[in-house]
């Protein structure tokens, strides 16, 4: 004989029960089925839902009442060409009861657990029918047993327990005698031995198929839903998860009582003892392994077996010295809890015993605090202890695996995992048998903690990372291309699944915390929401996705003025935008600060060079222990564009024009002449080599004429050229009479900085300086007279989206 049970997910429509159909006379074919039942899915919801209409006097309840009718109604038809009479009589019938319940408890404003019983056991009374009634009719040979004849409880409503005395012999005296083929029974309901309906607890159809497989000591018992097994964390908020082939009772236990629905916790009872295995199997894809859960579970060399979380739990804080050293504190303050029966989740005490913390299902929590403070009246009112504290809107999450208790450092992966990540802990519970591990967290938080907590212990070899790009312009475009074309080798190389979040630019902005399709973003940018930098900072935070980096690649500084809001989420930020590193020093000192506090890393190696490696060459020697002593860099592509180009044939407005139109000078070519953008990557060098100075200090020797440092538009600054042509060309024969070259040279030398034009004699490394090329030498105590040199192009679209792609990449190996 087999016990099969299908959830309220695997007979939600005529679709899916067909498919039930099918592998019940598949099964049928070898052996003798019993198929327990739940209600048809969401059913129990919209029954208690009317029950507190009608209770509030929400005259509402009829079209409630109308809905689950037709719901019912419409499965019929679409199961049965012709159903057959006694379907439709037993099923009116049924809803006529529930009616007139209804109606009762709408006159008497009153729905009592007792009541609720009654009212909740109509949907797998309805269901059973259903599925009995319609494999009859398609001439399959099957009955329905209603297994409140079957199944005696006590008459704790909601949740009543079992007399397996009497039941076992009522179900073995039952199946000696049956000789149907296909036995349905509806789930959760049950009887009491003064003859109420009882329920088993909201998913209790698990277990009443664990009660009878138990009492007819099958082979397996098999739960069936809409997913492959007990995964390793909640698939519908964890993609990754995977389904665990083979797991202990204990384990599956410690699961399902921490959240995981898939199975309800009593069911393992019942069958533990008799060493039945359960196994969980998918409906919708019958041929799939599935989990079984037995005493032989196969370790594996995992020591965490599943992550769980169960939602709206409330935190009850106890504290106050009067507690210390006084015995039957805790006593008094369960007795309470268990005279309420409030059950209690997890248990933490401080080993000062200055406070005990408790995590409760919230919607008991006012019930809670009224009955405790009550208990401890004159103790609060004695200021020996504090008024009870509750908080809400908080969530468990649970390690769990028989095995952990043989692994060193679990507990301080998965804080720091989640400490890396934002998710703030309110209190830690850890069970001596150390089968579980669980945090009580912000619910807000849960989904991220669960990816996290999942990429930490069955990830290990792929790390996910977010990425939300503002300015999306010539750089952002190539970045967007670069990171398409090597996502398949990071995933396979690096291990590294890379993923745009988000896009915004000065119009338009778009978010998929799936990541983005790179194929089509830009007609989907185009036709995106109105951009905001609150509304992407507020959408990136919402989204609450693990390691998320925020990269700007605009010159905007407003958007640099965000960055604090970032890293204090601990949200990493990738800029080339230089405004926020050569802004003055308590603000550059203050993103730091926050970037240590915050765990969220802080790269800008595209502020100086471009895609060179300059900044993090320059980390690295100090890191190393070295220190450096000075630099000397050409570090503006558009000088060195301009100088490289202007001799006595050329004008110097013309080169100047030149390079304007070849797009490498900012629109306002005086940035670019005036020398403010080298003093601003210089300033950036010397801070990171530990100097802390201003763009003031920055000595600034300017070789612009007079009149076109005055100027005050583009245009005037375009005259000045024409007019003061003899004052350039006069800086460039001096140059050539030496035989020199005219190179725009940022220097830092111990301790001091400066920038300006200078003539290179022949056999300088600066000398041969080509076209847009950067070069910088660093002279440091490990490198005294050779200095190290980095050079090659130091702008340019591809190459500046090549090093903020090697941040993000930075960040990722981290
Ligand atoms: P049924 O109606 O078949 O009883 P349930 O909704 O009670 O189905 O349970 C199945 C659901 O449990 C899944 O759809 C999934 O969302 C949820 N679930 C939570 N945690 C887990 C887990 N660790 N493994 C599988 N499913 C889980
Ligand atoms: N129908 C009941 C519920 O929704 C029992 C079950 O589905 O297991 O709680
Ligand atoms: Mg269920």
């Amino acid at each position: 004989m087999n016990v099969l049970k299908f959830g309220g997910t695997s007979v939600g429509s005529s679709k899916i029960i067909n498919k039930v159909i099918g592998i019940l006379e598949k099964y049928a074919q070898q052996e003798a089925v019993i198929c327990v039942v739940s209600a048809v899915g969401g059913i129990t919801d919209k029954l208690l839902f009317a029950g507190r209409q009608a209770q509030s006097k929400d005259a509402q309840y009829t079209e409630t009442f109308e809905a689950i009718k037709g719901i019912h109604f419409d499965i019929i038809k679409e199961l049965n060409e012709k159903p057959s009479e006694i379907l439709l009589d037993t099923v009116q019938n049924i809803l006529d009861d529930f009616k007139s319940l209804l109606d009762g408890i709408y006159l008497i404003n009153e729905l009592s657990p007792k009541t609720s019983d009654k009212l909740l056991s109509y949907g797998e009374k309805l269901s059973s029918f259903i599925i009995a009634e319609t494999l009859i009719n398609r001439g399959i040979s099957a009955a329905r047993k209603n297994t409140q004849e079957l199944i005696i409880t006590n008459s704790n409503f909601t949740k009543a327990e079992v007399d397996y005395s009497i039941s076992n012999q009522l179900i073995r005296d039952y199946f000696k005698t049956s000789e149907e083929s296909i036995t349905i029974l509806p789930g959760f309901i049950a009887r009491s031995r003064h003859g109420e309906d009882t329920t088993l607890g909201r998913g209790g159809s698990d277990f009443t198929a664990a009660i009878v497989a138990a009492a007819l000591q099958v082979k397996t018992l098999e739960i069936w839903t809409d997913v492959s097994g007990m995964f390793t964390t909640n698939p519908k908020l964890v993609k990754q998860a995977y389904p665990i082939k083979s797991i202990s009772y204990q384990e599956a236990m410690e699961l399902s009582h921490f959240g995981a629905k898939v199975l309800y916790p009593p069911t393992v009872q019942p069958v533990l003892d008799l060493n039945i295995p359960i196994h969980i199997k998918n409906t919708m894809d019958p041929e799939a392994e599935g989990t079984i859960i037995s005493n032989e579970a196969t370790n594996g060399s995992k020591p965490v077996k599943g992550i769980s979380n169960i939602g709206n739990i409330a935190l009850l804080t106890l504290q106050g010295s009067g507690m210390i050293g006084i015995p039957g504190f805790s006593k008094r303050l369960f007795e309470t809890l268990s005279q309420e029966k409030i059950n209690v989740i997890l248990i933490t005490q401080a080993s000062s015993e200055h406070s005990i913390c408790l995590g409760i299902e919230a919607h008991e929590a006012e019930r809670a605090k009224i009955a405790i403070d009550h208990t401890f009246e004159y103790e609060i009112a004695w200021h020996k202890i504090e008024p009870l504290t509750v908080e809400t809107g908080l969530s468990i999450v649970a390690l769990v695996g028989d095995n952990m208790k043989n692994h060193q450092g679990l507990s301080g992966k998965m804080f720091s995992a989640l400490g890396r990540n934002n998710v703030n802990i309110r209190a830690i519970a850890q069970g001596a048998s150390e089968k579980n591990i669980s945090v009580v967290i912000a619910e807000r938080d849960v989904k991220k903690a669960l990816n996290t907590l999942h990429e930490q212990f069955f990830e290990t070899k792929t790390k996910q990372l977010n990425v939300f790009i503002t300015g999306v312009g010539n750089v952002g475009e190539r970045l967007v291309e670069q990171i398409k074309a090597q996502k398949k080798y990071l995933k396979d190389n690096l291990k590294i699944n890379l993923r745009i979040a988000g896009l915004s630019n000065s119009r338009t902005m778009i978010f998929d915390e799936d990541g983005l399709d790179l194929n089509n973003w830009k007609n989907q940018l185009a036709s995106g929401e109105k951009a905001s930098l609150n509304g992407f900072f507020d959408t990136v935070k919402k989204l609450n996705l693990r390691n998320s980096i925020f990269v700007d690649i605009t010159a905007n500084a407003d958007v640099a003025a965000t960055y604090p809001d970032y890293l204090r989420e601990s949200i990493g930020v990738v800029a080339c935008n230089k405004i926020a590193c050569s802004s003055d020093i308590e603000h550059y000192n203050l993103l730091k600060r926050l970037s240590l506090k915050y765990n969220a890393p802080f790269l800008f190696e595209t502020n100086v060079g471009a895609g060179l490696p300059v900044i993090d060459t320059l980390n690295n020697l100090i890191a190393s222990g070295d220190k450096i002593t000075s630099i000397q860099a050409v570090l503006s592509g558009s000088l060195n564009f301009v100088f490289n180009h202007f001799n006595a044939e050329t004008r110097f407005y013309d080169v100047v024009k030149q390079a304007a139109a070849e797009g490498y000078t900012e629109p306002d070519p005086r940035i670019d002449l005036s020398g403010v953008d080298v003093a601003r990557k210089i300033l950036i060098l010397a801070r990171e080599a530990g100097v802390e100075m201003n763009l003031e200090d920055i000595e600034n020797k300017s070789f612009l004429s007079a009149s076109g440092l005055k100027s005050d538009s583009v245009e005037d600054f375009y005259e000045t050229l024409i007019k003061d042509e003899a004052h350039y060309q006069k800086l460039y024969a001096s140059a050539a009479s030496k035989n020199c070259q005219l190179k725009y040279v940022a220097k830092f030398d111990h301790g001091k900085a400066s920038v300006g034009l200078e003539e290179i004699p022949q056999g300088h490394p600066f000398y041969n300086l080509e076209g847009k090329d950067n070069i910088v030498m660093f002279y440091t105590i490990r490198y005294p007279e050779q200095p190290m040199i980095i050079k090659g192009a130091g702008a340019g679209a591809d190459v500046t989206a090549s090093g903020l792609f090697a941040d993000i990449i930075r960040i990722g190996n981290n």
